[in-house]
């Protein structure tokens, strides 16, 4: 057990789409510790998410949790792939744990239907709506070599946390 390095924006290893996890060593002691660090990584930062590339690892692992009212379970995501998009789309405030100190407005759909192995390799097949939703597509970019700098369609609201709190803080920002 213990907390791993995360790549920050400009580490190559963010851009590169992450290689799918073979199913035969999701339950090996080496896999199932590294979940652990994962999320003890995630917990340490604050994080709400975290993904395999973001600790230089360039696999398909996603790992996520989120107290609190607005908050989701903790979730494991192997080798996931969202099978729908709900019409709707939901605008909020997303950071990152590469990208220090920056917060920005981003759209996304505000439901989708994921597939996805979990942490003993079973298949799961869920909806998820509102944060979990924006959350799951943003730590699922991270696989993709996408990050959430890449979605924001209006690059105006790029934000340092102390102006973040000076002029947007009515809405709070979502650390992913
Ligand atoms: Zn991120």
């Amino acid at each position: 057990m213990g907390l791993l390095p995360i790549a920050k924006v400009g580490n190559p290893i963010l851009r590169r789409i992450a290689e799918p996890v073979e199913t035969n060593r999701i339950k090996s002691v080496e896999f199932q510790e590294f979940i652990a660090d994962m999320f003890e990584t995630m917990v340490e930062n604050n994080g709400i998410g975290l993904a395999a590339p973001q600790v230089s690892r360039s696999e398909q692992v996603v790992v996520m949790e989120c107290g609190g009212d607005n908050g989701f379970p903790r979730t494991v995501l192997i080798n996931p792939k969202i099978v729908f998009y709900g019409p709707q789309q939901t605008e909020m405030w997303e950071g990152c744990l590469s990208i220090d100190g920056l917060q920005g407005q981003v759209t996304r759909p505000s439901m989708i239907r994921v597939q996805a192995l979990d942490q003993h390799g079973n298949l799961q097949d869920w909806e998820a709506h509102g944060l979990y939703a924006v959350c799951i597509q943003h730590e699922m970019d991270h696989l993709l070599g996408k990050l959430f700098i890449d979605r924001m369609a209006d690059m105006s609201t790029l934000t340092q946390l102390q102006e973040f709190e000076t002029y947007w803080q009515k809405e709070p920002a979502t650390i992913i």
